[in-house]
């Protein structure tokens, strides 16, 4: 698994942010698959970030979040996408190659269920419209 699969959508999304807004003050690499950096923080601290991406779980970062605990934080990927720009434009394909395929998949559920609003008789539609407006009330109840 990589840094990416292994990060919240939070901190990728909040890491890209970062990125863009130059908040890795310094980097370099340090080994094949390792990066060490400095990222500000949102509070005007500064993090010292270290990423592995052959083994991400050795990846550490001194912010709140990520200190002594085993997960992507959002510097770590700002530090990732900055010493790789390229992964953050595969990144960006890919997200809005799923926002495509999502969109796509909605608009095929609503096509199924005007098909299957329409094949419904009168009566049919009656005692379902019915059946959804009561659901809808108790729900406004409940919540
Ligand atoms: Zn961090």
């Amino acid at each position: 698994m990589g840094l990416i699969e292994m990060a919240s959508g939070k901190s990728i999304w909040k890491g890209i942010d970062y990125c863009d807004k130059k908040k890795v003050i310094s980097w370099e690499c340090v080994g094949a698959y390792e990066y060490h950096g400095l990222v500000s923080g949102s509070d005007g601290a500064i993090y010292d970030v270290h990423i592995n991406k052959e083994h991400p779980k050795k990846s550490t970062c001194t912010c709140p979040f990520a200190e002594g605990r085993r997960v992507v934080c959002k510097h770590m990927i700002a530090l990732y996408f900055t010493a790789e720009p390229h992964a953050k434009e595969d990144f960006l394909e890919e997200a809005k190659r799923w926002e495509a395929e999502e969109e796509a998949r909605e608009l095929e559920h609503y096509h199924d269920l005007e098909k299957y609003v329409k094949s419904l008789s009168k009566s049919e539609l009656q005692d379902q419209l019915l059946d959804a407006l009561i659901q809808l009330e108790e729900r406004r109840n409940y919540w």
